[in-house]
């Protein structure tokens, strides 16, 4: 394939351009006040319980996977007394959310569902869909136990280390004031909706939801893909074509009577290629340890790392393997760093060019074909794959309504206005995603006061600070859950997930063993590991030579703060063997451990 690399990349710059804007993040919405019914469980109802005041070895805030594999590490490591505290009504977090038609995960059911060796499931799908994954969790919360003493529809909103006690206070909006020696946390990196701040919305008098929170009631039809009968008479709006939308527009164009997509930016839509999973093959490969061999294999292929086979073989390894063919050939004072991203370059464009010629082939209408495609490296934007999306615009009532770049231009009382000109719908879904670049407390929906009194925003307020990406000092036996300043392996986030879960179990077996009340890392150790962390490279999305969006801070500069939203700089898999020798060292090195006030 011959590509034109400079007219690319004249393209590339010229529709990026189109839509930067300088409110950045500002242009979106958050769901308080007026708009905070957004939020509102549709699918479990809110039960009336005394509130809790009572003292627990370990409370996890947030019931998602970060929770329920912690919790499993933990119960697994003899710690019986957890707690998870969790805003929904059960456990799953995004997969408690997000039931919205068509939703399925987008990384191999075999790497990206956790603890599925310990609990003996079989994925049913290469691509496992929403219901079976929030079955899932369910399944590994009865498995370790975690369901007894869960906190559900509960949201913390006050965290504070008691010094004299060595315990902290747990707060939340149910009345709780319980205590606990340790708190994890894993609050998801998208769990805060948000709605676009196109001027008018409030106005609109049909109906409307966000994506995260579907309106079965509404619609028809349920999570399992029952046909949406509801939506036959009605004409729908949906605003947003990210990863989400590509997901339910084809459910959605089967339904309505009429649709209309609202497009600012094309997704790039790969291959899905999704099948049932031969239980004659998954016993060949599940033997023991299988999914952790998984695990580490997807996580070499995808991130460049030595391996000897792919085993998942899918979109998210292509573009490894695509550059690793371009460089084999290399002698080694060829591997120059300019080399490498030209090779890289290549690769994307080669795959780009693929996708957008797919877009050809699959959609009849040349006009709606060609607003579709998308004018950027595959990873300046969350990379989508799907079978269905594209052959969508292709139902008779299903309509691109394409924005050039600039987003909706106004929300009347009665519909939608693009380029003056009005569609009236009877409902509006927004498809417009979750907080991504606002500050962690603001997310998470408290602050955590430390010792000394300490605040963690403050802490951060030149930019997040962790040993590992799990401890923090000033803030003991406090734990993180998420992949920044760890792996930051973006590709399968539980793989993050269930080393740190690891690490906090191992870390808190300890404290118990000895009799230490408290653990905390020292100065130098944390300014030692991100120190180590800026010696690398940095960050690998969000280039602000990309069209915008949240990978790169909707394209305004994040400033330095941003510099240390990194991972262990030779990368994931170098992370993962690192903290895997860690743990298994025992000496636990830049953590103190103490008996509490007296030994301080
Ligand atoms: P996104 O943030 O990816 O998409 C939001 C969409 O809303 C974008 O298309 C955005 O356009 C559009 N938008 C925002 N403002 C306007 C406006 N004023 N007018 C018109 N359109 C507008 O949210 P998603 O919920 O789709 O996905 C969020 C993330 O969740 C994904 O990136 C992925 O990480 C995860 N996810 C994972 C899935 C999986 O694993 N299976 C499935 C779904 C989501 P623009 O692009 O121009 O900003």
């Amino acid at each position: 394939m011959t590509v034109d690399k400079e007219a690319l990349r004249r393209k590339y710059r010229e529709e990026r351009d189109k839509r930067l804007r300088p409110d950045g993040n500002d242009q979106y919405l958050r769901l308080t006040g007026r708009f905070a019914h957004y939020l509102d469980d549709p699918y479990t109802p809110v039960m009336e319980r005394a509130p809790k005041t009572d003292h627990v070895t370990v409370a996890f805030v947030g019931g998602g996977f970060a929770g329920l594999v912690t919790g499993a590490r933990l119960r697994e490591a003899g710690v019986e007394d957890v707690r998870i505290v969790e805003k929904g009504g059960d456990f799953g977090g995004t997969w408690y959310w997000n039931r919205y038609p068509g939703a399925q995960c987008d990384t191999a059911s075999f790497v990206y569902m956790p603890l599925l060796e310990e609990t003996g499931h079989m994925p049913t799908e290469k691509y496992a869909h929403a219901p079976e994954i929030l079955e899932h969790c369910r399944r590994i919360g009865k498995h370790y136990g975690l369901y007894d003493n869960a906190l559900f529809h509960t949201e913390v909103t006050d965290l504070t280390w008691d010094e004299t006690r060595s315990r902290w206070l747990i707060r939340t909006n149910r009345g709780d004031a319980f205590t606990a020696q340790f708190v994890a946390m894993g609050i998801g990196p998208l769990h805060v909706p948000k709605l676009p701040g196109i001027p008018g919305i409030d106005d609109f008098r049909g109906h409307a939801f966000h994506t995260s929170r579907w309106d079965y009631a509404y619609t028809g039809g349920d999570p399992s893909g029952a046909p949406m009968d509801r939506l036959a008479d009605k004409r729908v709006a949906i605003i947003g074509t990210g990863a989400t939308a590509v997901q339910c527009v084809p459910h959605l164009a089967r339904a309505c009577r009429e649709l209309y997509v609202f497009q600012r930016t094309p997704s790039s839509v790969d291959v899905r290629d999704n099948r049932p999973t031969d239980p004659g093959w998954f016993a060949t490969i599940a033997t023991p340890g299988w999914q952790q061999r998984w695990l580490e294999n997807f996580t070499a292929n995808q991130t460049g790392a030595p391996a000897e086979e792919d085993l998942v073989m899918d979109g998210w390894t292509d573009l490894s393997r695509r550059f690793r063919a371009k460089i084999e050939h290399l002698r080694p004072e060829e591997l120059t760093q300019e080399n490498m991203l030209a090779a890289f370059e290549d690769s994307d464009f080669e795959k780009m060019e693929e996708i957008r010629a797919r877009v050809d082939a699959v959609v009849e209408d040349p006009e709606t074909a060609h607003a579709l495609k998308a004018w950027y490296r595959q990873l300046c934007k969350r990379p989508c794959f799907h079978d269905e999306y594209l052959q969508a615009f292709n139902e008779p009532g299903t309509r691109l309504v394409d924005t050039g770049g600039k987003g909706v231009e106004r929300i009347t009382g009665k519909g939608v206005v693009v380029a003056g000109r009005e569609y009236e719908v009877d409902c509006v879904i927004y498809a417009s995603g979750f907080e991504v670049g606002t500050d962690y407390t603001r997310r998470a929906g408290y602050d955590l006061t430390g010792r000394g009194g300490l605040r963690l925003s403050e802490h951060w307020a030149e930019g997040m600070r962790t040993l590992h990406g799990v401890h923090v000092h000033g803030f003991p036996n406090a734990f993180l859950v998420q992949p920044t300043q760890g792996a930051n392996l973006i590709s399968n986030i539980p793989h993050n997930l269930t080393e740190a879960g690891r690490t906090i179990a191992v870390t808190v077996r300890h404290a118990l063993d000895h009799g230490y009340a408290e653990v905390e890392p020292t100065k130098e150790a944390e300014d030692g590991w991100v120190e180590f962390l800026l010696s690398g490279t940095g960050r690998l999305l969000g280039s602000q030579e990309c069209t915008p969006g949240y990978y790169n801070n909707e394209g305004q500069d994040p400033g330095p703060k941003s510099w240390l939203g990194v991972g262990h700089p030779h990368g994931a898999m170098a992370y993962f063997a690192f903290i895997d020798g860690w743990r298994e060292s025992g000496t636990f090195d830049g953590l103190d451990f103490r008996h509490g006030g007296q030994d301080r």
